[in-house]
C-alpha cells in the first residue's frame, strides 16, 4: 500500500499515474524540510522504475527491488555531501559546504551508459540546494540533454537552486503530515505508546522520518531536552555566562558543525513561537506540548509585539549564519536582544 511510504499519498498517486499513462519525466526535484521523507520517496521511484513486476507500484520483492533498498543495484547511483565527504578526511569533510562540480562530472561520466540490468538508471543526488555554481552549471546541461535511459532525481531541503535547473524538471513538494497522522503511525509502525507518541509528533513539525528515527533515539530526545533547558537558562543568565555559550557555538559552527549550531536556533526558535502561539491566544498547535505550563506563565512574562520580534530576529541570525558572517557576532547580538521580562 502507498508504496509503503507514511503518508505523502497525493505524490505517489501523481507518480503512478504517471507510470500508467506513460507520462514519467527525465527528472524529478523532490523538495522539503529534512526528515519529511524525501530519500524514501527517491528510493521507492528507483525501484518501480526497474521493478521486475514492471506495475506502477514497486513490490518491494523481487530481486531488482531489494537490491536498490540494500544500495548494490548497478544502474541505481546515489550522490549528494556524503558521498562527496566519503574518502575525504573527516575535519576536511565537516567543512565542505558545497556540491562540487567533481561529484556531478562523476556520476555524469555513468549516466550516458546503457542499464547494467534494469530499465532505468536512477542518479539520485540529495542536497541538491548545494550545487555550486560551477556544478549547478554541469547538471543543467546534463538536464538539458538527458540520455535516454537515465532517469535524475535531485532531492533538496528547499528550492533555492538555480531556476533553469528547477525549470526542467517535475517538481514534487512534500509537506508535512498532520500531527496526528504522525502519531498514529508512530503507535502502529514503532510501538510507541500514545502519550510519547503524542510529543514526538508535536516536535516533528509533521517530519514523519525525522519522528520515526526520533522515536529509536532516546540519548537525541534526552539531549534536545538538555538544550532547551540550556537556552532557558540563557533568558535569565548574566551576559558574561551567555556570551560564553554564543562562544561556544561559533566554536562549533567554525569547526564545521554547521548544521548542530542551526538546530539549536531552530530549537530555540520553536520555543519562542509557542510563546507566540500562546501569547495570541492560539496554544492548540504549539510544539512543547510537554512543557505547557512553563510556557504559559512565560507568555505572560512579555509584550506580544516582543515576542514576536524575537522570533523574527532568530530567523535573520539563522539566515545570517548561512550567510557566513561572523557566527560570534550573530549570537551575540541574538543574546543582547533577548526580550525583558516584565514581572
Ligand atoms: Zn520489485
Amino acid at each position: 500500500m502507498n508504496w509503503g511510504i507514511i503518508g505523502h499519498e497525493w505524490a505517489v498517486e501523481y507518480l503512478q499515474r504517471s507510470i500508467t499513462g506513460g507520462r514519467t519525466a527525465h527528472a524529478y526535484l523532490i523538495t522539503g524540510p529534512a526528515g519529511i521523507g524525501k530519500a524514501l520517496l527517491a528510493l521507492r521511484m528507483a525501484q518501480v522504475f526497474n521493478c521486475e513486476q514492471q506495475g506502477d507500484a514497486p513490490c518491494l520483492q523481487c530481486r531488482a527491488c531489494r537490491r536498490i533498498a540494500s544500495g548494490n543495484h548497478p544502474d541505481v547511483r546515489l550522490a549528494g555531501m556524503e558521498t562527496q565527504a566519503a574518502g575525504v578526511k573527516a575535519s576536511d569533510a565537516a567543512r565542505q559546504k558545497d556540491l562540487k562540480i567533481d561529484t556531478v562530472r562523476a556520476w555524469q561520466r555513468d549516466i550516458a551508459l546503457k542499464p547494467y540490468e534494469g530499465r532505468c538508471r536512477v542518479f539520485i543526488l540529495h542536497d541538491a540546494e548545494r550545487l555550486n555554481e560551477e556544478a549547478s552549471n554541469a547538471m543543467l546541461k546534463t538536464l538539458e540533454e538527458p540520455p535516454p535511459f537515465a532517469m535524475l532525481i535531485l532531492v533538496a531541503n528547499n528550492t533555492n537552486l538555480l531556476a533553469t535547473i528547477v525549470s526542467r524538471c517535475q517538481v514534487i513538494r512534500l509537506r508535512p503530515l498532520p500531527r496526528d497522522h504522525v502519531a498514529q503511525a508512530l503507535i502502529a509502525h514503532a510501538g510507541v505508546e500514545p502519550e510519547r507518541a503524542a510529543l514526538l509528533a508535536a516536535w516533528s513539525n509533521g517530519r514523519i522520518g525525522w519522528a520515526l528515527h526520533a522515536a529509536t533515539s532516546p540519548d537525541e530526545i534526552l539531549t534536545r531536552q538538555e538544550q532547551l533547558d540550556t537556552l532557558l537558562a540563557l533568558h535569565t543568565q548574566p551576559h558574561s555566562s551567555s556570551f560564553r555559550w554564543a562562544e561556544d557555538r561559533s566554536k562549533e559552527y567554525r569547526g564545521g558543525e554547521q548544521t548542530l549550531v542551526l538546530e539549536w536556533l531552530d530549537l530555540w526558535q520553536s520555543w519562542w513561537r509557542d510563546l507566540l502561539l500562546i501569547a495570541a491566544g492560539c496554544p492548540d498547535g504549539i510544539t512543547h506540548i510537554d512543557r505547557r505550563e512553563d510556557l504559559e506563565r512565560e507568555a505572560r512574562r512579555y509584550k506580544l509585539q516582543e515576542i514576536y520580534r524575537f522570533v523574527v530576529r532568530l530567523d535573520e541570525a539563522a539566515r545570517r549564519l548561512r550567510e557566513n558572517v561572523n557566527p560570534q557576532l550573530a549570537l551575540e547580538n541574538l543574546l543582547l536582544h533577548l526580550p525583558r521580562r516584565t514581572g
